[in-house]
């Protein structure tokens, strides 16, 4: 087991990659904190970890809330001592060309994408550092590294995440604490179903268009992304630092 032991926190993760993650984790061997917004989503995935032998318990919290984040990590911390890994997948699209964005709207992204990792992180930190141990996993994207059409809120975000990754990965570095970022590409999830469904009049025809965008010709699945987190997770990339790991269909490079 790759993860055998190991105390992992995954926010956002009642859905789409997150709850594919959790899934993955817990069936390498990781005690797995399903966090959500939303509890019926969370407790789902607690279910299905559960029903496979695993171990996972939902600790429901809105990652932009500071006392709620620091409440959820305390609750872990009193009954399992410590947190190994932490993924921070929580996020949420923003739709747009700039100047069709509504403030709000640009704050609700920046907030839930950024502020959403800066909190977790906040309060897993001290932990990590006593222990001279951690993994962090932040959720960028590949929209990071290229131009998108009506996505300037959340390219922003994913860009602000992709330089915070390699900061903290500097300042943490003594602690031996390993933090990395995610970019995937399109992966098929609920949050790119209702993207389609809100943004164009014929999402089946936006659906095909989106999979000619990537060289493998298809969208990505929750598992793909999984995957990859696994591998930051475990001990295996235990040579990674600060990087950015592509799981785009060939989006960047190709
Ligand atoms: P999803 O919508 O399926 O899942 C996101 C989950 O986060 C939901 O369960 C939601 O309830 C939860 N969440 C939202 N706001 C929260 C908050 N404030 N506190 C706690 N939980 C909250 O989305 P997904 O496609 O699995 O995306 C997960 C992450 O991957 C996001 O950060 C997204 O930006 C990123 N991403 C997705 C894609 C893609 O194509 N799906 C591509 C690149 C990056």
């Amino acid at each position: 087991m790759r993860l055998a032991n190991k105390i992992a926190l995954i926010t956002g993760s009642g859905s789409g990659i997150g709850k594919s993650s959790a899934l993955l984790f817990a069936k390498e061997g990781a005690v797995v904190l399903v966090n959500d917004l939303n509890e019926d989503k969370g407790q789902e995935t607690v279910q299905e970890i559960t029903a496979s032998g695993g171990t996972a318990l939902f600790m429901q919290a809105d990652v932009t809330h500071a006392n709620q984040v620091e409440e959820m990590v305390e609750r872990i911390i009193d009954q399992f001592g410590r947190v190994d890994i932490l993924f921070n997948n929580a996020g949420i699209s923003g739709i747009g060309q700039l100047h069709e964005i509504e403030p709000d709207d640009w704050d609700r992204v920046m907030t839930v994408n950024i502020r959403g990792v800066y909190l977790p992180s906040k309060y897993v930190l001290p932990h990590m550092m006593k222990e001279k141990n951690g993994s962090i996993i932040n959720m960028s994207s590949c929209i990071a590294e290229i131009g998108l059409a009506k996505r300037a809120s959340y390219s922003a975000t994913k860009g602000a995440v992709l330089a915070l990754t390699k900061s903290m990965q500097v300042d943490y570095a003594p602690y031996n604490i390993r933090v990395n970022a995610l970019l995937p590409g399109t992966i098929l999830t609920p949050f790119v179903e209702n993207y389609l469904r809100s943004s164009y009049d014929d999402p089946a025809e936006a659906f095909e268009a989106l999979k000619t965008r990537q060289l493998s010709g298809d969208l990505g699945r929750p598992d793909d992304v999984a995957s990859a987190a696994l591998f930051l997770a475990s001990d295996e990339s235990r040579f990674m630092m600060g990087s950015p790991l592509y799981i785009d269909g060939g989006v960047v490079f190709g």
